[in-house]
């Protein structure tokens, strides 16, 4: 899970992270009023979404007065803002913060990622932060410090000294940088954080480091353990069919093509996904029903998938372990009757109680499309939403 800038500020500088002094705004006009409660002269307007790249795409203003705060806000409330990181359509901008401008003398990059093959966690930095940090990594490579935390004994102070010392960090700043990278590491093991990013972290006019930028990703399966982080959850910054996926129990990934597919197990899904391909068409989604699926989740899958526009087949491939063909049928004719399914339906169903679960099938009537191998199953998909098969017969919704 994602959350804003704002908010990884604050949760930071609960560990002892510098950060600027700033307010959240809803409106224009509660930008302007906290723009004057912060004090100073100058201003910057920052829109929060999910997303980096915000400078680059227009989501990062400096204002120096009411009006101009007022311009850079009517400019971001109820738009989207499209950045590198959104994709096309771009995230809603509902809130924006304000801060004050801080003067810059340099930008740091500090990251802190897992790094799946040492499996520590990985700190990564740059003397050369901010904007252009995606060009930095790419032609001066040689430029990146790297340092693995060895688990046992944490992250040691000298490791952090290291560290600023490789950045070219004056003397005076190398304890604040030690604060920082300490502060950032307890933020990310205490709190089951998979990336914390500070972009930029600066060196200010008056000699202090704060973190300009923050960004943190958290574990979704521990977020149990941190009631007050999953609380900062904002579902207007997610793909709103993987929220309501994720609200069902359901889960789901968005894909840009057209054939839906209801699997169990990711593996079956990745199978399925590259066997779709394969075969000549583009998944619209991954989505696993997860093991035991009883016909209510089987067709709560169905209504998921329907209701993303883009679906114009589904493709259904099962094979059950611990699951039940037979229960996986009943969810199929049980959604075919209850939701309005107007695309073909191709169902592979392999594994405990298959012979049951192909009656079952068989004897509902309805036109749905079998098929006993992957293969078949994702030709037959293809196929069908081609309308080139001549099975490939529109299922009407029957209730
Ligand atoms: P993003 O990474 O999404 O583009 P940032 O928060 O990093 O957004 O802001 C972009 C740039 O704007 C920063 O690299 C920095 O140069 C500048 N900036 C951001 N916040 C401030 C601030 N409080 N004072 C001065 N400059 C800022
Ligand atoms: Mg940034």
């Amino acid at each position: 899970m994602d959350i804003h800038e704002y908010q990884a500020k604050e949760v930071l500088s609960n560990f002892g992270v510098a950060v600027p002094e700033g307010a959240l705004a809803y409106s224009p006009e509660q930008a302007a009023y906290r723009a004057r409660e912060l004090g100073g002269e100058k201003w910057i307007v920052k829109a929060q979404v999910h997303a980096g790249g915000r400078g680059k795409a227009g989501g990062v203003k400096l204002c120096d007065s009411d009006v101009e705060i007022h311009e850079a806000c009517e400019d971001m409330f109820g738009k989207k803002l499209v950045t590198h990181q959104t994709g096309a359509d771009g995230k809603g901008i509902y809130r924006v913060y304000v801060e004050a401008a801080v003067p810059i003398e340099r930008e740091i990059y500090l990251g802190l990622v897992l790094d799946r093959s040492s499996q520590r966690v990985m700190i990564v930095a740059s003397g050369e932060g901010g904007m252009e940090i995606e060009d930095i990594s790419a032609e001066k490579p040689d430029s990146i410090v790297r340092a693995i935390v060895e688990p046992a004994v944490g992250l040691r102070d000298f490791q952090c000294r290291q560290i600023a010392f490789k950045l070219g960090i004056e003397p005076g700043l190398v304890q604040q940088m030690v604060r920082t990278l300490q502060g950032c590491y307890r933020a990310f093991t205490e709190l089951d954080a998979t990336m914390v990013e500070i972009n930029p972290l600066v060196v200010t006019g008056d000699n202090r480091l704060l973190a300009l930028d923050a960004k943190m990703t958290f574990d979704d399966n521990a977020l149990f353990r941190h009631p007050q982080i999953a609380e900062l959850r904002d579902k207007s910054q997610e793909d709103p069919r993987e929220a309501r996926a994720a609200d069902r129990g359901l889960s789901y990934v968005g894909l840009e093509g057209n054939i839906g597919c209801i699997v169990n197990g990711a593996g079956l899904a990745m199978a399925t996904m590259d066997t779709i391909k394969l075969a000549g068409g583009e998944p619209a989604n991954f989505l696993d029903i997860g093991g035991g699926a009883t016909p209510e989740r089987v067709a709560k899958a169905f209504r998921l998938v329907m209701s993303d526009k883009n679906v114009q087949a589904i493709l259904v491939n099962i094979f059950a372990g611990i699951n039940r063909c037979d229960w996986v049928a009943e969810g199929v004719v049980q959604a075919l009757r209850e939701v309005e399914v107007d695309v073909p339906v191709i169902v592979r169903l392999a594994g405990t109680n298959v012979e049951e679960g192909q009656k079952i099938l068989a004897q509902s009537g309805l036109p749905i499309i079998r098929a006993s191998t992957l293969m078949e199953a994702a030709e037959r998909s293809v196929g069908a939403w081609r309308n080139d098969l001549s099975q490939g017969v529109k299922v009407r919704a029957v209730s």
